[in-house]
């Protein structure tokens, strides 16, 4: 038998781990329940985070053990497909020992107080009243077993496993289609040169190797990097790419990874698409990949995951105190959500949706005119906001004149960037109208994608 708790957290990953730490240390009973075995788990990604998350992480009185860093950044290099051009993006960042950062995390939650309630399968919510109340769930041994609490949290990753379960009403149901997401396969290897400049990370685009993605190689010390590439969905599913074949029949033997000794294998599935339109349900929050709170341009969700647990922790405590975990009384995580992210995701979405437009001889000329320069892709990244000032304006117009028919995409990009960031300013501050405002949303979508020859988004 087990206690009611006042937050049951599902999913011990990154997101799962630091809200369970950031809610217990406040003195709130939380359960955090996993899958695997605690000491299993372990995420395949990137491994790359930037410094601004950690410092960041740090601000919440975390202290972070050394050895989950295994290499600083400086920043990344951009190549274009043809590899005649290189952009180097200044940016300090680390690349992570994620099974150590697992652990760590973790424990932090342990540390706190919160219950670890791991070798648990969670297979549905248990809906009460039109209330979550908890969820069902599984344990090794095959008995099924009921956990309850006052909210219940999805982190359970890019699958959602307890918001996608709920009815279609609850607007935090709503599915992540192949379309908003990336399907990656990465390999850690061992390799026989040693890597130039392993302080920076490789970015390369490139639609034989990576269609609507890109390719990546991430050093994680002289010898060892992470390597890896995403499809965007999209294709996977309609034209039956597969992220590790294309891996063997580009990469395997390419002189990128010479003399490779795998040292681990695997794949995912990355969002990478606008916020959901509520993160917030009657006893019911997201965070992490399953609240899709990942940026789509280059798949980084690990400060994501960590940015919306600690919103969603706020906002957690302050409905329980008092005692409103309605939709309404959860709301606010969607406008803190908004406020310090969401919205440069949503615009990062819009401009992500043309670059998968582009042909490689597109993206090549592109990047040859350097429409953009290496400080407006940084800003870009920071801010989802490209507001260049006139002389910017004519020197960028000119640029512009090389290319036009990338011009003309880029335009279009840049301007339902804004449209769309003015729908997102008006995000309703009530559930009440959240209904028409996704109508307005969608229908903004529809008419960029339309222009942009993509089917038409439906409600
Ligand atoms: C190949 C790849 C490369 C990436 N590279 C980077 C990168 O370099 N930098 C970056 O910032 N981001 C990267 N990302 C994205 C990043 O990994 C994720 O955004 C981030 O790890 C999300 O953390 P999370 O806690 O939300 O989810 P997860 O880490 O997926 O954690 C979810 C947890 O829930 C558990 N769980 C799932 N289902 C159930 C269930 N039914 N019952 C109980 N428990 C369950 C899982 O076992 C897991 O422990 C990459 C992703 C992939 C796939």
């Amino acid at each position: 038998m087990y206690k009611t708790y006042d937050v049951l957290i599902v999913g011990a990953g990154t997101a799962g781990s630091y809200a369970a730490y950031l809610m217990a240390k406040q003195g709130l009973s939380v359960a955090l329940v996993e899958r695997k075995r605690a000491e299993e788990v372990f995420k395949v990604t990137g491994d790359a985070i930037g410094k601004h998350h950690i410092e960041e992480l740090t601000k919440s009185g975390l202290s972070i053990s050394n050895d989950v860093f295994m290499i600083k950044y400086e920043g990344a290099e951009l190549y274009s497909p043809d590899l005649s051009i290189k952009y180097f993006v200044a940016g300090e960042g680390y690349g992570l020992d994620i099974g150590k950062w697992a652990q760590w995390l973790i424990n932090a939650a342990n540390n706190s107080g919160a219950d670890i309630i791991d070798n648990h399968t969670v297979s549905t919510p248990i809906i009460e009243g039109g209330f979550v109340k908890g969820v069902k769930a599984s344990r090794r041994d095959g008995t099924q077993v009921e956990l309850r609490a006052k909210v219940t949290v999805d982190a359970s990753g890019a699958t959602g496993v307890v918001r996608t379960k709920l009815p279609s009403q609850y607007r935090i149901s709503e599915p992540l289609l192949p379309e908003d997401a990336s399907y990656a396969y990465r390999e850690i290897v061992e390799v026989d040169y040693s890597i130039p400049n392993p302080q920076n990370i490789r970015i390369y685009l490139d639609n034989n190797i990576s269609p609507g993605g890109y390719w990546w190689f991430f050093p994680k010390s002289d010898r060892v990097a992470n390597v890896g590439l995403g499809i965007w969905g999209r294709l996977v599913k309609e034209n039956g790419l597969n992220p590790r074949i294309n891996y063997e029949k580009y990469l395997a033997s390419s002189p990128y990874v010479k003399g490779r000794k795998l040292l681990h294998t695997g794949g995912g599935i990355v969002p990478t698409r606008r916020p959901l339109a509520s993160m917030v349900g009657p006893g019911i929050v997201a965070v992490g990949d399953a609240a899709v709170a990942v940026n789509p341009i280059h798949g980084g969700g690990i400060g994501p995951a960590l940015l919306s647990s600690a919103l969603a922790s706020k906002a957690i405590i302050e409905a329980l105190e008092k005692g409103d975990v309605s939709e309404a009384g959860l709301w606010r995580y969607n406008l803190d959500y908004l406020n310090a992210y969401g919205i440069k995701q949503a615009q990062l979405d819009v401009f992500r949706l043309m670059l998968q437009t582009l042909t490689n001889d597109q993206l090549n000329r592109g990047l040859r005119a350097r429409i953009l320069t290496e400080d407006e892709v940084l800003r870009m990244s920071i801010s989802g906001n490209l507001d260049l000032s006139g002389g910017k304006k004519a020197l960028m117009a000119l640029r512009l004149l090389k290319v036009p028919d990338v011009a003309r995409k880029l335009s279009l990009a840049l301007r339902y960037m804004n449209e769309i960031k003015k729908i997102y300013i008006n995000y309703p501050r009530d559930p009440s109208e959240l209904n028409n405002w996704l109508a307005a949303l969608v229908a903004k979508y529809n008419e960029y994608r339309l222009k942009l020859k993509l089917p038409l988004m439906t409600l």
